[in-house]
């Protein structure tokens, strides 16, 4: 069995994690449940800022936290002096709430509403990370109306994606994020931003995919990034100071997967980057880079209790959870793999196999095909690994199914962070029929 940071097996034969017996943690909180290995996000957080130290560099570590957002993991990433990414109002104003500091909070998207970015400016925010045409627009009227400036990085495409194992370039990507870098659009939005009273161009953004192995992507992608930084300088006398190259650092879901320490990403981007300013005669940006799934993903743990059982003869074995694509919706969004193992039997040999399904009502609610697992019964606590991004920050409320509750877990302690929903939070918008018939 792998295990995940501080992730072990006690006397009792119980996977345990933070040093709490997962079993108790699913008596005391219910299932489905999310558990947190807050220990390892702080060693991720560590692993990607000491790498800059050590190489010297500037840097930011921004969380993108679209991965996982809520008041308590805000303020664990503040702790550890992290940068944060947001892409919504809500997730801004949950990060206000939680008291992040203003200054470190960069926001994206592609379609930040004049109200976003209004309540953008006046928490006096660190960084607008500007993605079209249409938000200059906006962002000249809303800086000019409050005569408050902000400092901005435009989003570039910069035609190379990357995917797990390998990266493609286009000529033009195909992308409904940022400014294309080879066509012009670039050019054109650094000269209806350049010399702006308000606005304070600080440099680039680029982010090239997610769940990425090898470091020849984002190299590709700075150097292209910073070759249209060295145009402008020659043509504007125009110098980026930051050159953010985004997130997408992959994480072990399965024994499959290979990947690098976050001190081999850096390392490795920092190297091109570095080349490149030499070679175009540019100074040494800051880097600023947003993981989001390598900080948190691997921490994250769903607990679900097992309950109905059936065998399809000759086919296959499906037990069933108490929750499944309301909870996790990336196997059936991405056909993403998982591990899992009885966290009561946790000592057991893995002898049978199992396709773990969701309790929703869709066929394709299947949370891991073909799992070998202990054998199971009614009852068990199934705990399946690697959940923490993209899991409950996707939840949903399909079926009226009541989402999860999550817990952190460290040195032997446990606290809830986000309670579980009640059927009454289920009803708390809605609003009885007062329409009548024929009305
Ligand atoms: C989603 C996203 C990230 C984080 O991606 P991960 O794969 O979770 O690291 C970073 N930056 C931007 C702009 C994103 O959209």
């Amino acid at each position: 069995m792998h295990f995940y940071g501080t992730q072990g097996i006690n006397e009792n034969g119980h996977l345990t994690i933070g040093a709490v017996d997962t079993t108790e943690l699913a008596e005391t909180y219910g299932t489905p449940l999310f558990v947190y290995d807050t220990a390892l996000i702080r060693k991720r957080a560590r692993g990607f800022i000491d790498t800059f130290k050590q190489l010297g560099v500037t840097a930011q570590v921004a969380y993108a936290s679209k991965a996982f957002a809520c008041v308590a993991v805000y303020q664990l990433v503040a702790e550890e002096d992290l940068s944060l990414d947001v892409v919504s109002g809500g997730e801004l104003y949950t990060a206000l709430k939680s008291g992040f500091p203003a200054e470190r909070i960069h926001f994206h998207g592609n379609n930040k509403s004049v109200l976003e970015l209004e309540l953008a400016f006046d928490s006096k925010i660190g960084c607008i990370v500007v993605d079209n045409f249409y938000e200059i627009g906006l962002l000249k009227d809303i800086s000019e109306a409050k005569q408050q400036p902000m400092n901005i990085l435009l989003r570039v495409t910069p035609g190379v994606e990357a995917h797990t194992h390998d990266f493609i370039t286009t000529g033009q990507a195909d992308s409904k994020f940022g400014f294309d870098l080879n066509n012009g659009q670039a050019d054109e939005a650094f000269a209806q931003v350049n010399g702006h009273e308000y606005l304070q161009l600080l440099g680039l953004h680029c982010h090239i995919g997610s769940q990425i192995f090898e470091t020849d992507g984002f190299s590709l992608a700075a150097g292209k990034v910073m070759q249209k930084m060295g145009a402008w300088k020659e043509a504007h006398n125009f110098e980026c100071t930051v050159l953010n190259l985004g997130g997408g650092f992959g994480i072990r879901y399965t024994e499959e997967d290979k990947p690098l320490e976050p001190h081999e990403y850096v390392a490795e981007m920092i190297k091109t980057v570095q080349e490149e300013a030499r070679a175009l005669k540019l100074a040494m940006p800051e880097i600023w880079i947003e993981p989001g799934r390598s900080l948190v993903g691997d921490a994250g743990t769903s607990l679900y209790t097992i309950g109905s059982q059936k065998t399809v003869p000759g086919v296959r074995e499906y037990i069933a959870v108490d929750g499944g694509m309301s909870d996790n919706i990336r196997p059936a969004l991405y056909d993403a793999k998982y591990e899992a193992v009885i966290a009561n039997k946790a000592n057991d040999d893995k002898k049978s196999t199992y396709t773990v399904a969701g309790k929703l009502c869709e066929s394709g609610d299947k949370l891991i095909i073909d799992a070998p697992l202990q054998q199971v019964s009614p009852g068990d606590i199934l705990a399946m690994f690697c959940t923490g991004a993209y899991g409950y920050s996707m939840a949903s409320n399909y079926n009226r199914v009541p989402r999860p509750a999550v817990v952190f877990a460290e040195a032997g302690v446990h606290q809830l962070v986000i309670k579980r929903e009640s059927y009454e939070d289920i009803v708390v918008n809605d609003l009885p029929l007062t329409l009548k018939k024929g009305e």
